[in-house]
């Protein structure tokens, strides 16, 4: 089974084609933190300069927590999300002040400093301290997700809860592995496992539920399409001899300034307006048209009806106005609008 010999194969693996040569790879907790924070949502390759910088700088955590704000969001620039700049200064002054200047080795305790969450604490705990503590970035998700066939989003609450649980019974027992184990979790998830998986140099390729079962384009699952709320309403398509009734739509919002065709909320609404524009017959309601918003659903009703002879106190021109139906169709209209029109037509 592969959850029992995951952790030998990762750490057999981590050592032999794993990467061992990045600076940060050291036992120094305000090193591997340094790194941890500047990885969050950067790439290796555009933190190692950065990284360079600020140990020149800062070479410990007290020579940072003496510095000004100001200064380390100055040295941060280009990095982006400025928050780990400012989270970063204030954890070197926690350390200090209420840690005596030395990080603490517990996760629990390393989660406190701002900006560290579970999995970079747990970093920096098997890093630094070789505690058997497992990390949970988007890249461990990723292959624990393939390895154990997982299927769900891995943002929501219960799968997490599901890949926080796998990934701590797969810690290897001996924590002398830790090193290797936790580096080997992040080298596989970045250099092999990736968007486009190469499964044929992966150690876990022949226990890999994606891999055996052809679903590596599926898993992680990802995150759902937020549900695109609909609206209903109902067309009227009222013609009078060869003309069709429309109204210009207000300048701003859908299909703003456009010609269209008048809108009600329900049948009722439609049945009173006709009345006062005159006589005539609704005619039985045509099939429902759906038309796609970014942000919504629209799903119309059209109603075609026939007036024999208008009011005359009528809908006021303003309004809308009586246009031929061919010369409607060349004029700005919208899409859901034009289609009914051209069925009208034929
Ligand atoms: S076998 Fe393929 S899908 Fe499975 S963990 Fe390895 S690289 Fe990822």
């Amino acid at each position: 089974m592969l959850q029992d010999s995951f952790a030998t194969r990762l750490v057999a693996w981590q050592k032999q084609h794993g990467r061992h040569d990045l600076p940060w790879q050291v036992r120094d907790p305000y090193r591997v933190w340094l790194s941890e924070i500047m990885l969050q949502q950067t790439q290796v390759t555009a933190v190692l300069e950065y990284y360079a910088r600020f140990l020149q700088r800062f070479p410990d955590v007290a020579a940072l927590a003496a510095a000004s704000v100001d200064e380390v969001l100055a040295l941060w620039s280009g990095l982006g999300y400025y928050s780990r700049a400012r989270n970063l200064h204030k954890a070197a002054l926690m350390v200090m002040e209420e840690f005596g200047g030395q990080f603490p080795a517990q996760r629990e305790a390393l989660q406190r400093l701002p900006g560290v969450g579970r999995s970079t604490a747990a970093a920096i705990a098997s890093f630094a301290f070789a505690q058997r503590e497992t990390i949970l970035d988007g890249n461990v998700k990723r292959v624990l997700t393939r390895c154990f066939g997982i299927a769900g989003f891995p943002g929501e609450k219960a799968v997490e809860k599901q890949l926080w649980a796998l990934a701590e019974a797969l810690l290897p027992a001996d924590g002398s592995q830790m090193t290797a184990y936790t580096q080997g979790l992040m080298d596989l998830g970045a250099t092999v496992c990736g968007r486009k998986p190469a499964c044929t140099v992966c150690p876990m390729v022949d226990g890999c539920v994606a891999a055996q079962q052809g679903r590596t384009h599926e898993l992680p699952t990802p995150r759902p399409k937020k549900a695109v709320p609909t609206r209903h309403t109902v067309m009227l398509l009222a013609q009078h001899g060869e003309r069709i009734w429309l109204e210009r739509r207000p300048p701003s919002g859908i299909w703003g300034g456009l010609l269209s065709l008048p809108e009600f909320a329900d049948s009722m609404a439609l049945e009173r307006w006709l009345e006062c524009m005159g006589q005539g017959d609704v005619l039985p309601s045509w099939p429902e048209l759906e038309h796609v918003f970014t942000h919504y659903r629209l799903i119309i009703t059209p109603v075609p009806a026939r007036l024999d002879t208008l009011a005359a106190t009528g809908v006021q021109e303003s309004a809308g106005q009586w246009i031929p139906l061919q010369q409607a169709l060349e004029a700005g209209l919208p899409a859901p609008v034009k289609r009914l029109l051209q069925r009208l037509l034929a």
